[in-house]
């Protein structure tokens, strides 16, 4: 069997193709970039998406060697995300689907970075720590679906990255800069270090790290101290999930995922447990159109399809919302 899904709820628009075996036949991705200084558009990257998008659907089924007739398939994220951005992956997946006469298949975004995962790791019933652009949540399934342990009150972790670069003009994306600058210092800044509960909270620690700049810190100082303080936050916020959930696996996936400080972190916390730590491949921690087809698949195989008058797009559609008929406890 194959599936083809669509991923559009940002700046990435892409398409892949995978198999029920869970083969990755094809991956293609074409990614919107803002101007420095600026975050996303969202009727620019909306824009982005529909330019682009022929193109990527096409190349993911020649790459996959398929035609369109031979999908069983089509999976597209509905949310959450950016509105414009949804509505442009929607209506492709929705016209797909129509014209040739396929299952449709609603996928969530941030369960799409947990299947990914849980796919391309071997992860069975981990502890998720998901942190993206989107996300900062920690979760695991309980009682039928996805339960959230901790999360962030404010800004996400790929928020504060990508804010604090954006007030100093450094060139996107954001991430993979703060840590290379972070990489050239030892020399640590005292910033606010916020955990309430199992919930963190980044929007001080962004202020504060300006601050410390603007009153002299060098940048490679502040991007050192400000990366080990919310790592070492959401590791705490996760060691506590861990010690409460008894899981034997934690799955580090979302864009933020590539960072070692936080994946040093998090395999700290978990050798404490006696638990492993399973960190998603760079290829996957960013937006994909193969974490929407594969828990597309998953969905098809469970019978979970949508009809295209019901697949309208849900910017707000929180993770622990999200039907889940496919995965059990121990699965
Ligand atoms: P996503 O929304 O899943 O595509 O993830 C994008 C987020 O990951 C952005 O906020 C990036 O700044 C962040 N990111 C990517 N690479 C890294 C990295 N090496 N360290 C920290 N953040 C990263
Ligand atoms: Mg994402």
């Amino acid at each position: 069997m194959y599936c083809l899904g669509i991923e559009s709820t940002a700046h990435t628009f892409g398409a892949s193709v995978v198999t029920d075996k869970g083969e990755i036949l094809s991956d293609v991705r074409d990614v919107y970039h803002s101007a420095p200084g600026t975050g996303i558009h969202p009727r620019e990257a909306a824009e982005h998406h529909s330019e682009v998008a022929a193109q990527v659907v096409a190349g993911s089924l020649t790459k996959a060697g398929i035609r369109a007739s031979e999908l069983d398939g089509v999976a597209v994220a509905l949310g959450p995300g950016l509105g414009p951005c949804l509505r442009v992956g929607a209506t492709i997946a929705r016209s797909i689907a129509t014209y040739f006469h396929l299952p449709l298949l609603s996928v969530n975004h941030a369960i799409g970075h947990i299947e990914i995962g849980s796919l391309t790791t071997g992860a069975k019933d981990p502890l998720v720590v998901l942190v993206s652009g989107g996300h900062t949540a920690i979760a695991a399934f309980s009682g039928g679906q996805w339960r959230i342990f901790g999360e962030t009150e404010d800004i996400t972790l790929g928020n504060l990255y990508d804010m604090f670069a954006r007030e100093i003009h450094l060139p996107s994306p954001a991430g993979p800069q703060i840590e290379k600058l972070a990489d050239k210092s030892r020399n640590f800044v005292p910033l606010p270090y916020v955990v309430k509960g199992n919930d963190v909270s980044y929007s001080g620690l962004l202020t504060a790290s300006l601050a410390k700049l603007r009153s002299g810190a060098t940048l490679e100082d502040v991007c050192y101290s400000m990366q080990e303080v919310s790592c070492a936050m959401l590791a705490e916020a996760t060691e506590r999930s861990l010690a409460y959930t008894r899981k034997q696996e934690i799955l580090l996936t979302g864009g933020v995922a590539a960072n070692r400080t936080l994946q040093s972190k998090l395999s700290e916390v978990a050798g404490l447990h006696d638990a492993v730590c399973h960190t998603v491949a760079q290829t996957y921690t960013g937006d994909c159109g193969a974490q929407i087809a594969w828990t597309g698949m998953l969905a098809l195989r469970a019978g979970e399809t949508t009809s295209p008058d019901e697949a309208r797009v849900k910017p707000r559609w929180r993770l622990e919302d999200a039907r889940i008929s496919w995965r059990n406890e121990s699965s």
